[in-house]
């Protein structure tokens, strides 16, 4: 597509990319898994509604996003989770029907069972969020761990028969203990997250047992892993989804679902810019790109460097010199005033000169949505859809 130099910067969404990828992410999960994907990777309508076909539903993780979530894509099943539901939030999710509350406390169990009370019709399904130990052995270096130690992520596993025992002993006849949920780390491959998963399926097996309870469902989250260093190398979800498929096949009764984010969404976005300035700096070469971190904030905030490729331009309209770099890598940072606005090191671009265009790959996650916009004032990009029906 052909941008004009007003339009820059700007995130370009590949939709029939979002697609294809989403279809095949399905295709490679037996049919007993449900696929949910993490709203807050990227909630953009359009890219909601590019997965809705492809998805079981919608994992939202706060009021803003359930509304919002609700309006995209309308008739897509939801589930509530994360930290800190407000009794508000919990009451407009009650509201508007979703049928499953991924639940984060105890707190939060007596909260949703008096809301729910009254909540006349299907009864309210609660899956247990816990913060399981995962084996150390597990994960490779680089993953990012968020449970078996102390975070503010869902139950501890000491409270586990306290919050069976609350969901059968009647207090709550308006809430459903349908499963548990466990999303652990993040950034692991296919076999250390099917090794997560089967530890998991484990535990909350042998926990069901404990109570002579059915255990329906387990989720066991997302966090598949996305290397920025290596844009082509994609997560085994076939290995990922046979897995899935054995673990589902020892366990008959049991829905399994998982809930990617990033790796969905990272791949079908793009941030396009052009090069402002190219200098020298105490022996290292720099190009500062309109537009930066607070737009895509990703590379700053996961420490690498963000995958791109330099268009250059013939043209310089303008009757100065035209700033040029030399031979060897260049420093591409924004037009923040902190040295943590960087885009990417390191870059071979040699000659890159003012005015040539810079595009960021794998800008389709975690990216426009987490960045500090008004930081410093700078005008927002312009947003592009390629690939869909009615594209602009
Ligand atoms: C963020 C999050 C996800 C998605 O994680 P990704 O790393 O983007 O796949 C899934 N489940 C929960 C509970 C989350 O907080």
């Amino acid at each position: 597509m052909d941008l004009a130099d007003g339009e820059l910067p700007a995130y370009v969404y590949d939709l029939a990319a979002l697609d294809a990828h989403a279809g095949a992410v399905r295709a490679a999960l037996p049919p007993q898994v449900e696929l949910y994907y993490a709203a807050k990777a990227n909630p953009e309508s359009r890219i909601l509604a590019a997965l809705a076909p492809h998805v079981d539903g919608f994992e939202v993780s706060s009021g803003g996003e359930l509304a919002h979530v609700a309006e995209a894509v309308p008739t897509s099943a939801m589930a509530f989770g994360g930290p800190g539901k407000t009794p508000a939030e919990i009451a407009s999710a009650l509201a508007l029907g979703v049928h499953r509350f991924h639940v984060e406390s105890l707190h939060e169990l007596r909260t949703l069972g008096h809301l729910a009370a009254g909540n006349a019709g299907t009864p309210v399904g609660v899956l247990l969020r816990f913060n399981l130990a995962v084996p150390a052995r597990l994960l490779a270096a680089g993953a990012l761990a968020m449970g078996g130690r102390p975070s503010p992520f869902g139950l501890d596993p000491g409270e586990a028969d306290a919050a069976v025992r609350m969901l059968t002993d009647g207090s709550y006849p308006e809430l459903e203990l349908v499963g548990v949920h466990a999303h652990l780390a993040s950034g692991l491959d296919a076999a250390e997250l099917a090794a997560v998963a089967e530890a998991v399926a484990d535990w909350a097996t042998a926990l069901a047992r404990r109570h002579g309870v059915a255990l329906g469902e387990l989720n066991v989250g997302g966090g598949m892993a996305v290397d920025y260093a290596d844009p082509g190398a994609h997560f085994d979800w076939a290995g990922y989804g046979a897995a899935l498929g054995r673990i589902a096949r020892d366990r008959p009764r049991l829905r399994l679902r998982i809930e990617p984010g990033r790796a969905l969404t990272a791949y079908c976005g793009w941030y396009a810019t052009e090069v402002l300035d190219v200098k020298r700096s105490h022996g290292e070469e720099f190009a500062v790109v309109r537009g930066g971190t607070h737009h895509l904030r990703t590379p700053a905030a996961k420490g690498h460097d963000q995958p791109c490729a330099v268009l250059p331009v013939a043209d310089w309209p303008h009757p100065w010199p035209r700033p040029a770099g030399g031979p060897g890598p260049v420093t591409l940072t924004g037009q923040l005033c902190t040295p943590k606005d960087v885009l990417a090191r390191a870059v071979p671009a040699a000659g890159l000169r003012a005015g040539d265009r810079v595009v960021f790959a794998m800008a389709g996650a975690y990216a426009w949505n987490i960045s500090h916009h008004d930081f410093l004032m700078h005008p927002h990009p312009t947003v592009h859809f390629v690939g869909g029906t009615g594209a602009r």
